[in-house]
């Protein structure tokens, strides 16, 4: 996959605020945008945003777009400053952490495959730079005691040690780790208490809540209960279905 140079039109893209050598280098940090989520639909509307991140982070006093690399959903790689040069992304580490976006927020729920491997792409190249592959973590672990960060959300555990691989992981195998994840989140045994539908069920959920006790205040038990059971709205139910029920 190709890497896309937008050094040439980044603040301080070529040059990096000042120089670093590889021998500095302890790490990558992986950070997310939190940029608002606009459709990306062109390799233009990418470009625009990385650079709108170059104004506004410039604008910050961060001498440029704080990051050497963007990933974006769609797949796409781009160089945002030569890895030769320190950016600012992790306060008071910016001469020994090369820093990688995932462009988006990730506070809630992983990144695209495509973004994934989009990252990876950009690590090898960080590691090339390096010439060793270096620790990979999100800018929570490497942020100071005085600069705490939840970035790049709290999700991470999730996704980031996808990136600690050999390299050659394709975007296929991503997406098979990524639906096995999902099935064993959803096949862990639930500690929940599982009720069967009987008369009570006609009246819906709030029928179930009474029939146990209301267990707890409905405002908390019903959106609890239709968490557990993967349902966006209260369902229609019928006699003899195994529902999970919050305790
Ligand atoms: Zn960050």
């Amino acid at each position: 996959m190709r890497i896309i140079d937008l050094t040439p039109r980044t603040t301080n893209g070529t040059t990096g605020r000042y120089q670093t050598t590889p021998g500095q280098l302890i790490g990558i940090a992986v950070h997310h945008t939190v940029s608002p989520q606009p459709s990306f639909n062109s390799d233009a509307t990418e470009i625009n945003h990385a650079l709108m991140i170059d104004v506004y982070h410039a604008s910050l006093g961060y001498g440029g777009i704080g990051y050497h690399a963007l990933a974006f959903p769609s797949g796409a790689a781009y160089l945002t400053g030569v890895w030769g040069g320190a950016r600012a992304h992790v306060a008071s580490r910016n001469h020994q952490l090369l820093g990688i976006a995932a462009v988006g927020d990730y506070t809630a729920g992983p990144p695209s495959p495509a973004l994934i491997h989009a990252l990876q792409q950009l690590i090898n190249a960080a590691n090339t730079h390096a010439g060793q592959p270096l620790p990979i973590a999100g800018h929570r672990a490497w942020a100071l005691p005085q600069f705490p960060t939840a970035c790049p959300g709290a999700q991470h555990a999730g996704w980031l040690p996808l990136l600690q691989s050999d390299a050659d992981m394709d975007e296929p195998r991503i997406r098979q780790i990524f639906a096995e994840e999902h099935a064993r989140a959803h096949h862990q045994p639930s500690a929940a208490p599982v009720h069967t539908v009987g008369r009570e069920g006609e009246r819906g959920l709030w029928g179930i809540w009474e029939h146990r006790g209301k267990p707890q205040p409905w405002e908390r038990w019903l959106p609890t209960t239709l968490l557990l059971n993967g349902w966006p709205t209260p369902p229609v139910l019928h006699i003899g279905q195994q529902i999970a029920v919050a305790a």
